[in-house]
């Protein structure tokens, strides 16, 4: 990503929309959007790869495993607007598993890219899958999108719910209502 030239079209988007770039509270904004977009998304030059190598070996086999409220923010592709939300993991291990935080950057290095959340399901399941040859993967995803919020729709809490189901999860409803059972049940504290 070229800064100069991001900046550049921010700041034409600010005449565009009838704004003065040259006003005291705008003067820095090319920079800051130039920056929050470079983080924003950052997930395009993340490897995923590299993130999932690192599995951790364990002597344990076949337990299901579930990570809850993983927290999600990502860009909907068609309006390049938040959404966010939370996302839910669970998989059947063949003995090997991942660190907690392994599951979170997984979430944030497809989330940190322009994305449909059925898409971004989809990556993250096959990214774990993939990861620790797990026998199963179940995602779920439950995320508010700005552009359905904020425009003319005014569906303001409406939560958009998606899921990615491999392997056991797909094939056995047992181990699919198990991971229902276990995301549901109340949190403590
Ligand atoms: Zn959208």
């Amino acid at each position: 990503m070229d800064s100069g030239n991001v900046e550049r079209l921010i700041r034409e988007l600010l005449i565009e929309i009838g704004e003065d770039p040259e006003r005291e509270g705008l003067l820095k904004t090319p920079e800051r959007v130039t920056s929050a977009l470079r983080y924003l998304t950052s997930g395009y030059g993340m490897n995923i790869n590299a993130i999932t190598e690192k599995a951790i070996f364990t002597q344990e086999i076949n337990n299901m495993i579930i990570a809850c409220d993983i927290e999600l923010y990502s860009l909907c592709e068609h309006h390049m607007l938040p959404f966010f939300g939370r996302c839910h993991i669970g998989y059947i291990s063949n003995g090997k598993v991942f660190g907690i935080s392994k599951l979170a950057r997984i979430v944030d290095a497809f989330a940190r890219r322009l994305q449909l959340q059925e898409r971004l399901t989809e990556q993250i399941a096959h990214a774990v899958m993939d990861g620790v040859d797990a026998l199963g993967v179940g995602v779920i995803i439950e995320a508010r999108h700005l552009c359905m919020m904020m425009r003319g729709v005014e569906k303001q809490n409406s939560l958009m719910v998606t899921s990615s189901v491999l392997g056991g999860f797909r094939h056995h409803a047992e181990t699919r209502a198990e991971f229902l059972a276990l995301i549901n049940r109340p949190r403590m504290g």
